[in-house]
């Protein structure tokens, strides 16, 4: 069997077209533009790179965009000042915080002073907890991205052996919890796992969310079973350059999967859709107007 390839680059644009139409019909029918702050501190050349996609993106959709760009010795009191403004903004309706911080800084206390009704990455433990238990709530960015794509994959999950593996906050937990909504029987395997070979081989979802390059082998695949791999790892080629590679072995996995995301070009291109998708969400609620449907 070869597997279907799960091309999220072309599902996140689709999806960004139809938040764009959103946002224009939230200003001609209500005089609002949604508008995200995003926050930078120091100079991490990675996190220089994600803001900068992050800004270009939410003003191709039409919405404000606003990037706080602060001193690697920014005092956790001044990004605390910021985040306060930021809270009390009405033109601001998403927050994003960019992770890491420098070490002077407590990202957690960081994270919990954002209001969350704009906590458009989904780390507050309000928003954490209200996904945990079922009610509205801004979800993390890659993991309900990743669940859009299995569900665009499969249709309905429900019934389905879902495996995910590392429990994070920011990917793992929040993933399987996303799956359990979507009435899924849901295993979590971590690092501590006993025979993971076996338990990934009788999943019907495979989500990979590990950070380590091609740790799953093709052979560990059900046949026909949806793979999803969330990892981003950078490893060198023997041209001295490097590549970009997932948690799974793309090529044996392919073998027998259904379907797979590739890496670069799966679940990546999802996350920052995902954020815009929140930040118009957020708009909505703010504004006391129900979620728009087409996102
Ligand atoms: P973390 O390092 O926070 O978590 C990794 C998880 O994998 C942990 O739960 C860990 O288990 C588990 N793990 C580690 N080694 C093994 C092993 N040998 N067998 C089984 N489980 C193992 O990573 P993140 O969740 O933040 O990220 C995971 C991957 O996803 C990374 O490659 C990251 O780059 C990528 N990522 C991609 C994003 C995107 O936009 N596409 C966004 C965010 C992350 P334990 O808890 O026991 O230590």
């Amino acid at each position: 069997m070869t597997a279907k390839i799960i091309d999220g680059k072309a599902y996140a644009e689709g999806l960004r077209a139809r938040i764009a139409k959103a946002v224009k019909e939230l200003q001609a029918k209500h005089g609002l533009k949604p508008g995200l702050a995003v926050v930078l501190v120091g100079e991490d050349p990675a996190s220089k790179v994600y803001v900068a996609n992050k800004a270009k993106q939410t003003v191709e959709v039409g919405m404000n965009s606003w990037e706080h760009r602060l001193d690697a010795s920014t005092s956790e009191k001044d990004l605390l000042a910021l985040v306060d403004k930021l809270n009390s903004d009405p033109t601001v309706h998403g927050i994003l915080v960019q992770l890491p911080l420098p070490k002077q800084i407590d990202s957690t206390k960081v994270l919990s002073a954002i209001d969350p009704a704009k906590d458009v990455d989904g780390f507050h433990v309000v928003n954490v907890g209200k996904l945990a238990t079922g009610q509205d709530a801004l979800v993390a960015c890659t993991p309900v991205g990743s669940v859009m794509l299995a569900k665009d994959a499969l249709g309905k999950l429900d019934g389905l052996e879902a495996v995910v593996i590392g429990r994070s906050n920011i990917v793992g937990k929040p993933m399987a919890l996303l799956l359990i909504g979507e009435s899924a029987t849901v295993t979590v395997a971590h690092s501590r796992t006993r025979e993971l070979r076996d338990v990934v081989r009788r999943a019907d979802i495979v989500v990979a969310a590990v950070g380590r390059p091609e740790m799953v082998k093709g052979d560990w695949i059900k046949p026909g079973a949806t793979v999803i791999d969330v990892g981003i790892n950078r490893v060198p080629t023997e041209d001295g350059r490097s590549r970009l590679v997932g948690d799974v072995d793309f090529a044996g996995a392919s073998e027998c999967a259904g379907a797979i995301t590739p890496v670069p070009g799966g679940v990546g291109p999802m996350t920052i859709a995902m954020l815009l998708r929140n930040t118009v969400v957020a708009a909505h609620r703010r504004a006391g107007l129900s979620d728009p449907e087409e996102v």
